[in-house]
């Protein structure tokens, strides 16, 4: 069966870099949500516990089940509020505020600039007062980056309306944590000072930094293998797969793998084939849960570079490693 190898030694080396930028590993939140980015939640939170982190991000309760015992913290993005010492959950509009159980424990997202989701600025007094009133338990604010890996003044003016935010909830006289990295921001500063960081693609070993940024190197943690299902000969102009899109050009030896694009590896366009990371085009189209390829050994590295594949479809990394489906083996080496 297909499987997902995940290479411990270089999450920890990425894990080691970022702590550098942080300035303490401590103040890495690793962003778990969607399967941790396809790497497998349980396998990826297991491994950020025995390097040290205390803080992680998902998006839903269901995801925090199943790694709540490993963290200090775990701010939940998109799910109902409900009280519990370490579930923080973000709060993205005054409707919610409203609504929100009075002990759970809570976080402003503010929108900041991405006009995403989250409280308006012109809607945040409005928030602290109802906080005020209610006496809500109020953890932490934070707000997202639009723009962090582009090289223009985004960033900085969506910083100082953060900056404007801070002041406005201590001047209430709260005292709570904050937060706005994700991966791009923390790779490209050199003065960090937040409580935390949420760092999502840069744990799993991607800079996403365009070229122009002083590049911290990291290394991909995740590769797909597959392994030989059968082997046949095909004579010149015998032709493979649906639409028999792959014509032999000569007498050739192929194999048949047990990976497809029902496993998550993208279906693209068999005229551009991907080539996988021993050098071997994907000969003709991707079925469901096979592909064919000109090899004749019992398992071949499809991917370990999600960067790479990435572009071959014009698409990011994020996209690439996310579609991985959760039921692939993952293999921790
Ligand atoms: C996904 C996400 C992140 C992580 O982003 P990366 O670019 O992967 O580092 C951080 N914060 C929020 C709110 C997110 O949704």
């Amino acid at each position: 069966m297909a499987y997902i190898k995940i290479n411990k030694e270089n999450f920890f080396y990425n894990l080691k870099q970022l702590s550098l930028k942080s300035g303490d590993k401590t103040k890495i939140a690793a962003v778990l949500k969607d399967n941790a980015y396809g790497h497998g939640l349980e396998e990826m939170a297991a491994l950020a516990f025995e390097f040290g982190l205390k803080e992680a991000v998902v998006i839903s309760i269901k995801e925090v089940k199943k790694i709540e015992h490993l963290f200090e913290n775990i701010l939940i993005l998109h799910d109902t509020p409900f009280y519990h010492p370490r579930f923080s959950f973000a709060i993205t509009s005054l409707e919610a505020l409203k609504a929100v159980p009075k002990n759970a424990k809570i976080e402003l997202k503010i929108d900041t600039g991405m006009h995403r989701n989250g409280i308006a600025l012109d809607e945040l007094t409005k928030a602290l007062e109802i906080i005020k009133k209610r006496e809500l338990n109020f953890f932490g604010a934070f707000t997202h980056f639009k723009s962090a890996d582009e090289l223009s003044s985004e960033l900085f003016w969506q910083m100082k309306n953060f900056e404007k935010v801070k002041e406005q909830i201590k001047a209430f006289g709260f005292r709570v944590r904050f937060h706005s990295f994700n991966s791009a921001a923390l790779l490209r500063t050199k003065s960090f000072s937040e409580d935390i960081a949420r760092v999502g693609i840069a744990i799993y070993g991607y800079n996403e930094l365009p070229p122009l940024f002083e590049k911290t190197k990291l290394k991909p943690v995740l590769s797909l293998w597959a392994k030989r299902v059968s082997s046949r000969k095909l004579y010149k102009g015998q032709r493979v797969g649906y639409g028999g899109d792959f014509i032999a050009p000569r007498d050739m030896i192929v194999s048949t793998y047990d990976v497809g694009y029902g496993h998550g590896l993208f279906r693209g366009n068999s005229k551009k084939p991907l080539i996988t990371a021993e050098g071997l085009p994907i000969l003709g189209r991707v079925s469901m849960d096979f592909i064919t390829l000109e090899s004749s050994k019992d398992e071949v590295c499809i991917f370990n570079n999600a960067q790479i594949v990435a572009k071959h479809f014009n698409t990011i990394s994020y996209e690439i490693t996310t579609a991985l489906k959760p039921n692939i083996k993952r293999v921790v080496i």
